[in-house]
């Protein structure tokens, strides 16, 4: 088969990788970046620590609105596939990248296989929930990461092709688990090297509703600076200019701010962290599959099924829900293992060599 893989965030970077393992020698998989994520710690050291296939084709898609972001990549994406004519379009998640990539396969009557299908907010207002639904309605094979989100698709009627294989970014977790990392190389934003304290708290936090305003972020940071371990950030390039001020204003001592790491930093940071404090939809999961108690600071489940025994708790951005949500009593049963056995990638490539393709 010759598959067209089109990924453009960091988190398709991670999916896509434990995909191409195991295609790897034996399908001809061809990437096509679009240019979402485009700064080297949040793309290139992805490709280079995972073992990614380097794009055939890098678009230079990023920023704009989601309708200018979204039609531009339609555009460049369907000069690629008319020109590569793949079996298969292979997209990952919910982002414009997902969705362009669908349309523009749908229109070319190529298969599409979505993996990460069925998750449901229950919202069209949040932008990445229209990239879902259109993105599962035009698809061939839908690959939902458990039984919750293949119950969504059937409430859609979309039962059909539909298989859960379990989460990818499990996949992910594991190889980057037991692989002994070579050199733990943090930096501040002036590159100067930083120490990785004894005990410390993994913060990440990106989304809009807690980066676009001082508020939510302010708090936040205030939450942190109280705990009695400081707290590692690792900073999205969007966020660095306020985080950084606000770290400045008031005087926030126990946090540590930190460039974007790679994949296998950022797993042994996880691995070897307190607590988790995120509003990441990947990293809430991962510090499931570490066994890290989570806080989320958002106000919309993503993963019902971390929701448990207050391993992963949402909270609002303010620092006394934060701090009160992180002070919880952890009571689950380890052997609640709900994102499948680690292989789904391999189960996502038999399910498409099986396919028909009508
Ligand atoms: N991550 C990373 N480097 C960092 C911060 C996070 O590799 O500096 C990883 C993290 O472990 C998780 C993924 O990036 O696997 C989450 O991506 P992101 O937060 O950008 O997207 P979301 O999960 O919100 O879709």
């Amino acid at each position: 088969m010759k598959i067209a893989t089109i990924v453009g965030a960091r988190p398709q970077f991670i999916k896509a990788a434990a995909f191409s393992r195991v295609a790897q020698g034996k399908h001809e998989e061809m990437i096509i970046h679009t240019g979402q994520h485009f700064d080297s710690n949040m793309s290139d050291v992805f490709f280079e620590e995972l073992k990614i296939p380097a794009p055939k084709y890098n678009l230079g898609v990023s920023g704009g609105t989601h309708g200018k972001m979204t039609g531009s990549m339609l555009m460049e994406i369907e000069d690629v596939l008319i020109k590569e004519q793949p079996d298969w379009v292979l997209v990952y998640g919910d982002t414009n990248s997902t969705v362009a990539g669908a349309m523009a396969a749908v229109k070319l009557s190529i298969p599409i296989a979505h993996v990460e299908a069925g998750c449901r907010l229950g919202t069209l207002k949040n932008p990445e929930e229209v990239n879902r639904v259109v993105t599962d309605r035009i698809s061939q094979l839908r690959f939902t990461p458990t039984e919750i989100e293949l119950e969504h698709l059937a409430k859609e009627n979309l039962s059909e092709h539909s298989y859960v294989v379990g989460n990818i970014m499990y996949d992910s977790y594991l190889y980057a688990s037991n692989q002994k990392l070579i050199e733990l190389k943090l930096l501040d934003f002036d590159n100067h090297a930083v120490e990785l304290p004894q005990e410390y708290y993994y913060l990440t936090c990106h989304r809009q509703e807690n980066t676009f305003s001082d508020e939510p972020l302010y708090e936040i940071l205030s939450a942190m600076n109280q705990l009695e371990s400081p707290t590692v950030y690792p900073v999205h390039p969007r966020n660095r200019e306020r985080a950084a001020r606000l770290m400045q204003q008031h005087q926030f001592h126990n946090i540590i701010l930190i460039q974007p790491v790679g994949y296998m930093e950022s797993i042994y940071l996880l691995n070897h962290s307190k607590k988790v404090v995120t509003d990441s939809g990947g990293l809430q999961c991962e510090a499931f599959y570490a066994g890290k108690q989570c806080v989320t600071v958002f106000d919309l489940i993503i993963w019902p099924q971390t929701m448990v025994g207050n391993r992963n708790q949402l909270a609002k951005p303010k620092q006394e829900d934060i701090l009160a949500k992180l002070s919880a009593k952890q009571t689950i049963e380890e052997s609640y293992r709900p994102f499948g056995d680690g292989h789904s990638a391999e189960k996502i490539l038999r399910y498409m060599e099986q396919y028909e393709v009508k």
